[in-house]
């Protein structure tokens, strides 16, 4: 999913009483000349612009975690089983479960990580151009 760029206009005033109309900085009200300039409104701005897509993002990944410990706990249930003499068609969904509940699942610190998609972070204008420059090449070439 691509960031678009807000259509939102600076909401300030010229001195000759007429709105500004120039695009706002992304995440903020004002354009750079009426305050977007300054560090702390760019902070804020840069907070707010990333702080929307970013949860979206946690929440597939705290999705996905619940996913893989799942397949996790499966896998180190059967493993264990293998390790006593059982083979693992003998076990159960039952049994499973039984192990998660009681916590005998071995090794819980090696549980799978969340991992959030890195692409709604904060990109610098420098990766954004070395993006670009990729695209055009790419279109160049085909
Ligand atoms: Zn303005």
């Amino acid at each position: 999913m691509a960031r678009k760029r807000q259509a939102l206009r600076c909401g300030a005033r010229r001195s000759n009483g007429q709105p500004c109309r120039a695009y706002a900085i992304t995440g903020g009200r004002v354009c750079r000349v009426h305050g977007g300039g300054a560090p702390q409104v760019r902070r804020m701005a840069r907070i707010r612009s990333i702080g929307g897509p970013l949860w979206p993002a946690v929440d597939r990944g705290l999705d996905r975690q619940r996913r893989e410990t799942l397949d996790w706990q499966v896998s180190r249930v059967l493993a264990a089983a293998c390790r006593f003499g059982i083979s693992p068609e003998q076990v159960t969904a039952g049994d499973i479960l039984v192990c998660v509940l009681d916590g005998l699942v071995p090794g819980e610190a090696a549980m799978p990580a969340l991992r959030v998609d890195g692409r709604y972070g904060p990109r610098s204008r420098r990766q954004l151009a070395t993006r670009a420059a990729r695209q055009a090449e790419r279109r160049a070439a085909s």
